[in-house]
């Protein structure tokens, strides 16, 4: 059984895959790229973002040498930002302690910024042809259903029993062509709705298929109810330039620009948020006025409404209490910096 997935599996592979800008390397810092800016995002996102990335960075050491700034603008719209610090983090480590070359072995990988169990499995099987595996969500669903796997795929014993199946599967000397073979297979035929089983090579041992559980498997209990949280935002006015403030390097959206704000607290009005929160982030006593803006961002675990006001400084000298920096800008600067994808409709109203 093991050798018949296999081959119908890289058969298949050969024959079908997708034509991508990553699958035609062997360089390890493309790949890397590509795996980093993959995850969590689809293919047709990425495509545009990798090659200005590349031609922006073309090297460890380029990327090494920019400020993080740049690297922050260049990824801005793609989300998930600690993915770009941890690779500006890496390149900077690569340079200083590999010379410059992406190490080979997987405890010198995992060792560096932002590479986890399946980056660092992609690297070693795709770039260096090394027998490691990956296991992401693709992998997990079609494994699930070829062999009617029913734990649920949230929990990590599951996804244990994933590592040490796709590891015995994993062909000897092939694993960045199997690797890739079944996450496209994934991607594109054993998709989350409506597999095509007809096209699939997998078809005629798949115990999904057999058993009709196609919309049944991958097991995936829901998760709790996503939160939904109201943010105050300033667009604060002193002459002819507004404030913004750059978030701490640790956590969320970390070293981004943004207009000032923050989290509505229970009992409080949206104004009340916006005066309290520049007050303790920034030192300021400003005028809250007309709401300029009201926007729905989802993240992977929660929901904001960013409601956007106009606001005018009024007194105190501006410190960066709870912020990493400020600046004053006039409008056309903005697009120096790199700002949340929630901040953008903000930034479009007051460049009109
Ligand atoms: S036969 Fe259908 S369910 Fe089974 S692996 Fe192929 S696409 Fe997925």
């Amino acid at each position: 059984m093991k050798s018949a997935f296999q081959r119908s599996l890289l058969e298949w592979y050969h024959r079908h895959q997708r034509q991508l800008p990553w699958r035609t390397t062997k360089d390890p810092y493309r790949i890397l790229v590509s795996e980093i800016m993959l995850q969590q995002t689809q293919v047709q996102t990425v495509i545009p973002y990798y090659h200005r990335f590349l031609k922006t960075f073309p090297s460890f050491q380029s990327l090494a040498r920019a400020p993080l700034q740049r690297v922050l603008k260049l990824w801005e719209g793609l989300g998930y930002y600690s993915r770009a610090r941890n690779l500006h983090a890496l390149a900077k480590a690569v340079v200083r302690a590999h010379d410059g070359h992406l190490p080979s072995t997987y405890d010198e990988l995992k060792a560096l910024p932002g590479i986890g169990r399946y980056t660092a499995g992609a690297i070693l099987s795709i770039a260096f042809d090394k027998d490691y595996p990956v296991v992401d969500g693709n992998v997990m669903r079609v494994l699930a259903r070829y062999f009617a796997i029913r734990g649920d795929i949230r929990k990590p014993a599951t996804q244990s029993e994933f590592w040490n199946l796709v590891e015995k599967l994993l062909p000897h000397g092939k694993a960045g062509d199997f690797n890739q073979a079944i996450m496209e297979l994934g991607a594109t035929i054993c998709t989350p709705k409506n597999p095509t089983c007809p096209r699939c090579p997998l078809r005629h041992s798949c115990q999904a298929r057999r058993q009709n559980l196609q919309d049944v498997l991958p097991v995936k209990k829901k998760a709790a109810a996503t939160p939904h949280f109201h943010i105050g935002a300033g667009v604060v006015r002193r002459g002819d330039k507004i404030l913004i403030s750059q978030r701490p390097l640790k956590g969320l959206l970390g070293g981004l620009w943004e207009f000032p704000g923050g989290k509505q607290e229970p009992g409080e009005s949206l104004r009340d948020t916006v005066r309290r929160e520049i007050k303790e982030e920034l030192g300021i006593n400003i005028e809250v006025g007309k709401k300029l803006a009201e926007i729905d961002h989802a993240y992977s675990h929660f929901k904001i409404t960013l409601h956007a006001h106009e606001c005018a400084y009024r007194s105190g000298q501006v410190q960066a209490l709870g912020v990493r920096a400020w600046r004053w800008v006039k409008p056309h600067e903005l697009k120096r910096f790199a700002f949340p994808a929630a901040n953008q409709p903000i930034i479009q109203k007051l460049l009109k």
